[in-house]
């Protein structure tokens, strides 16, 4: 049996794309390696941009979303400064007259809500089928793996979320290795948040405090080293360590739970398709987390993935000329999310102090120029093409 479309990986990309295709009358079978009703990605933050709340709202899981107690915290400012240097700006909602600049949302009733969504839908998953290889033919994708059935699984295109895109063959990838790891946890401090989020960057590297339901969510850049340093510290150790490093921009930390690290990489496709596939999500890019544009930039490959797919002629599905269409119209976005977050990390996270000056100025321009300022919120408020 043909299927038009195979999605692997039902994580909230492949959802969001198995959404888009709802009403489209097209097979779709949609495969992921989870159990029903699991979610082993559930102890992450996810943040979202006000342009993906609108793409949520039109694939019908916002109100979902919403209705769960806690699971979206509205960011209304963000305070950005470095350490050591001068040069401070902050973005605001309330000057694009928005009721917030994104949201810090949680990966588990993200997926709840995605869930959710497509049962109301009418579309179902494939659970427990864990995809070993990926392969095409000038006709189809030819889909393998642990409990798929008898033989492989074939689709005129194969859609690829998995989070990694390692079982697609004939992808080339670039890699950067940040020797890096980002610390990531829950902090809670005296004063509430108020929907203030805050980014600082520092000698060691960029920290994040984003607001969400009573805690801050944290994201910490260190070396390896310091990393393992910092996780073995007890929790009163912690914060305290926290807050000294954090200097002056916010204090009062009296709590931390749930440390846990992860190795910090920049991994992309440079075309995100190979014969009869397309990978999206963190399978076509894993961008470092310094300004939260990962899932954003992920949500909008499944969107305009699933736009190029029901404007294409089912038996023209996964040809060349798809492939090449929606490459050529994510480019723009997709390497501009890979050269914003890298180049954030490579002007605002060295020691050099030589740069404290130059970049105390650009943060200072930002927020004294209200054009470049309009520019920069937009940009992280839709992405940046
Ligand atoms: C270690 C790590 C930590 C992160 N922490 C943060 C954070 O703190 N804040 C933040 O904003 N972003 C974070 N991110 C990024 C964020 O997780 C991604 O942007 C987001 O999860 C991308 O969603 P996705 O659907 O593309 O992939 P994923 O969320 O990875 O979902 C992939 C889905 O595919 C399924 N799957 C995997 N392999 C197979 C297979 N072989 N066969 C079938 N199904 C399969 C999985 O079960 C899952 O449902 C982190 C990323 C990583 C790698």
């Amino acid at each position: 049996m043909l299927h038009d479309v195979a999605i692997v990986g039902a994580g909230p990309v492949g959802s969001a794309l198995a959404l888009a295709l709802a009403d489209a009358d097209l097979d779709v079978v949609i495969l992921d390696a989870r159990a029903p009703g699991e979610t082993p990605r559930g102890d992450r933050s996810l943040a979202l941009s006000h342009g993906a709340r609108l793409i949520l709202e039109r694939l019908g899981v916002w109100r979902a979303l919403a209705d769960i107690a806690d699971a979206a915290t509205p960011i209304t400012d963000i305070d950005i400064s470095q350490a050591g240097g001068f040069g401070h700006a902050t973005l605001a909602a309330a000057d694009e007259g928005l009721p917030a600049l994104g949201y810090v949302v949680s990966y588990r009733a993200l997926q709840a809500a995605m869930d959710q969504a497509l049962s109301r839908a009418g579309v179902g998953i494939r659970h427990g089928v864990a995809v070993r290889g990926v392969a095409g033919t000038s006709t189809h994708a030819v889909i393998d793996g642990e409990g798929i059935g008898a033989g492989p699984l074939h689709a005129r295109l194969a859609a690829i979320a998995d989070g990694t895109g390692a079982a697609v063959s004939g992808l080339t990838r670039r890699r950067h290795d940040y020797r890096q790891v980002a610390i990531v946890a829950r902090v809670w401090r005296e004063a509430p948040h108020r929907g203030r989020a805050y980014e600082r960057f520092t000698p060691q590297g960029p920290v994040a405090l984003l607001p969400e339901g009573d805690h801050y969510s944290l994201v910490w850049t260190a070396t390896p080293e310091r990393a393992a340093e910092l996780l073995a510290l007890d929790d009163a150790a912690f914060v305290a360590t926290l807050a000294s490093h954090f200097g002056t921009r916010t204090g009062g930390f009296t709590r931390a739970a749930d440390r846990r690290s992860f190795p910090l990489v920049l991994e992309y496709a440079h075309e995100p398709v190979a014969m009869r596939s397309v990978v999206l999500g963190n399978a076509a890019q894993t961008l470092h987390p310094v300004a939260g544009q990962g899932f954003n930039v992920g949500l909008r490959d499944a969107f305009e993935l699933g736009q190029v797919i029901v404007d294409t002629p089912r038996e023209a599905l996964g040809d060349d000329a798809m492939l090449r269409r929606y490459t050529r119209q994510r480019r723009p976005d997709r390497m501009a999310g890979v050269a914003f977050t890298h180049g954030l990390v490579s002007v605002f996270g060295n020691d050099l102090a030589a740069a404290r000056w130059p970049r105390g100025l650009a943060l200072a321009l930002l927020d004294a120029l209200p054009l470049a300022k309009r520019a920069f919120t937009r940009a992280m408020l839709f992405g940046l093409h």
